[in-house]
């Protein structure tokens, strides 16, 4: 069982099932959305995935067609993405999660559009795009 919250502490959720490997995302759009180097994400099971409070606090950008990135309306914190396309699955920002959640990251993606200051310092495997192995919807 996996809970997260955002900073505020106004919304808070509940994940059962991860659905793929945890992986460190260095593309443009999760740097821009989270503000930070990278985001780390962790895939789980639509069907595990339940909003425990605040869901009416809840915004999304779609950040490309079909891409929703869903965060808190009144801290920012960036919660979970889902894609249109994927109905089994979705993206917990590792970020805000408050629980264990059995998980470390098995490689970073989208490292092509890595942040110019920024150094890898772990012998994980780097793809220049995109998470090879990786489900769907991984970005
Ligand atoms: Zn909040
Ligand atoms: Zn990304």
């Amino acid at each position: 069982m996996i809970e997260g919250s955002c900073l505020c502490g106004g919304v808070r959720y509940r994940a059962e099932g991860v659905a793929g490997p945890m992986a460190n995302c260095h593309c443009q759009l999760c740097r821009k959305a989270h503000g930070s180097a990278f985001s780390t994400i962790l895939p789980v099971e639509r069907a595990g995935f339940s909003w425990l409070r605040g869901e009416d606090q809840l915004a999304h950008f779609e950040s490309s067609p079909g891409k929703r990135r869903w965060f808190c309306s009144q801290c920012g914190s960036q919660l979970i993405s889902t894609r249109d396309a994927d109905d089994r699955s979705l993206l917990l920002r590792a970020g805000c999660i408050d629980s264990g959640c059995g998980s470390r990251p098995v490689a970073h993606g989208w490292v092509e559009f890595m942040a110019p200051w920024h150094r890898i310092s772990d012998d994980l495997p780097r793809f220049e795009r995109g998470f090879p192995g990786a489900p769907p919807g991984v970005e």
